[in-house]
């Protein structure tokens, strides 16, 4: 196989050989979204029950792999073996709940003079999926169960460099009795399959998920065929901390809301905010908490953080930790073959500081203290991000006055969830377009029709 043709996949906590994995060509991606546009003729038509226990079969199916998915994702990807479970299985819970949707597809009726004024959600036709690498599983999980319940058939692209599981929930999807054709997984690179998703006229809708810069670039050229756009971009969200807040907990738990996946996560709260009165005291408490995160082999139970995704990654991510950045303190991180990098925590001089700005999209968190509630909202919508975020209070009135204030589309008090399935998931400014997961995603996924029907004699 010649270089170009095919992609190697390191074990990213090793470095050793994988597998090798052939990438698809723009011819092969044309002849498969011909093949999906045929296949969106009959599957649109597949009764709604029946579409429903398919969907539930393919979740069972999921459901029964999730260790192997789950060994697949440590290999392939590098995370920890207890993440890796809990997203096989959010793929299976996403399938589920949308599972229930064929029969719930409901329309309205509008009183109108001279007849019945019906609407009904059609599904689009072949949807292109586009995925990143840091979550390869939940993200393809989030696209396409509710683009299939819908009534569409589905091409995806997973990232070049962690395509592993997607390949094989395209297997499952067979065994579980899908039509062919229906759910196309094309591993294969984002200048070639994915390019071809946004340009191809019979792919009607893109689920993109990644940078900002390719985001953008592709909303631009979708614009072109007026095609539907879902982006999920990336972030940089605040960790708000006030000083009437269990300081203890808000410490303790912070270093999860940021380190998880080693950082490579949209929703990392990658800035922590902390009233001033309280500033030194939780930096006391943080330095503790953070060599406490158990980072190593992503192989083991009780791992909390493995390495990062590529050598690339690593060197994007230590070029932001130059000498002109102050580091208050880090944690550990194995030594030897790997793509390492320890639980940094910075002290930024300032809110123009580039590591305060950018998305650094790997385990650094940086630390500036506020004064009052209204400093506290100022600085964290002074982004052009606006994803997910954290506020730490016992007030509740504070609570509800900052989640309305900062502008980002997943706040949480007292906690940093980000993701249920039965609740919406997107960004503000930035940080994406549309929403995925809970009652919103089947919108994107579907166009409203109107219908009248005359009464008259
Ligand atoms: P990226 O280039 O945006 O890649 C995301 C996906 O888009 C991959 O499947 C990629 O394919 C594909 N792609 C790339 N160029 C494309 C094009 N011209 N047309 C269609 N598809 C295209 O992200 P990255 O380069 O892997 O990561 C760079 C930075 O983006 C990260 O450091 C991080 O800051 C951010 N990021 C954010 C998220 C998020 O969840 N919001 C996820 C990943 C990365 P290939 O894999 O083949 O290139
Ligand atoms: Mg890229």
């Amino acid at each position: 196989m010649s270089a170009e043709l095919s992609h190697e996949v390191l074990d990213p906590a090793t470095e050793q050989h994988v597998a090798t994995i052939r990438l698809t060509s723009v011819e092969e991606t044309d002849t498969a979204i011909q093949r999906s546009h045929r296949a969106f003729q009959e599957w649109r038509h597949v009764a709604p029950a029946d579409r429903a226990r398919l969907l539930r079969r393919f979740a069972a199916a999921v459901d029964g792999a999730r260790e192997e998915l789950a060994a697949l994702e440590v290999r392939n990807s590098g995370h920890t073996v207890s993440n890796a479970r809990w997203e096989a299985g959010n793929v299976r819970d996403v399938l589920d709940y949308y599972a229930a949707a064929p029969e719930r597809l409901f329309g309205r009726q509008i009183p109108v003079a001279g007849g019945v004024d019906i609407t009904f959600k059609e599904p689009l036709g072949v949807v292109g999926i586009i995925v990143p690498w840091n979550f390869p599983m939940p993200i393809a999980g989030w696209g396409l169960a509710p683009a299939l319940a819908a009534g569409n058939t589905v091409v995806l692209k997973p990232a070049e460099i962690t395509p592993m599981t997607a390949i094989r929930l395209g297997e499952l999807a067979l065994e579980a009795g899908l039509p062919a054709d229906v759910l196309t997984v094309l591993p294969g690179k984002g200048s070639v399959v994915g390019d071809r998703f946004v340009t191809h006229p019979l792919v009607r809708k893109i689920v993109f998920t990644g940078s900002t810069e390719v985001g953008t670039a592709i909303m631009a050229r979708a614009a072109t065929q007026v095609k539907r756009i879902t982006l999920e971009l990336g972030g940089k969200s605040a960790n708000i901390v006030f000083a009437d807040a269990d300081v203890e907990k808000a410490a303790a738990s912070a270093p999860y809301g940021v380190f998880d996946n080693a950082g490579q996560d949209c929703c990392a709260r990658s800035r922590i905010l902390v009233q001033r009165s309280v500033y030194e005291r939780f930096l006391e408490l943080l330095e503790p908490a953070v060599a406490g995160v158990k980072v190593g082999a992503p192989g083991l139970d009780d791992t909390e953080m493995g390495p990062l995704v590529s050598a690339g990654q690593r060197a994007r991510v230590s070029a932001y930790v130059d000498d002109s950045v102050d580091v208050a303190f880090r944690g550990a991180a194995p030594e030897g073959p790997g793509y390492w990098y320890p639980p940094t925590v910075v002290l930024p001089r300032g809110s123009e500081d580039r590591i305060w700005r950018e998305e650094v999209f790997g385990p650094v968190v940086a630390v500036l203290p506020f004064d009052d509630e209204a400093d506290a909202i100022r600085l964290a919508n002074d982004t052009e991000y606006g994803l997910s975020g954290s506020i730490w209070t016992r007030d509740v009135g504070r609570a509800l006055r900052v989640a309305r204030g900062v502008e980002s589309g997943n706040l949480s008090v007292n906690s940093h969830s980000s993701v249920r399935y039965s609740t919406p998931f997107g960004g503000f400014k930035q940080s994406g377009l549309g929403r995925e997961l809970g009652p919103d995603a089947l919108d994107s996924f579907t166009d409203v029709k109107n219908v009248f029907i005359s009464t008259e004699d």
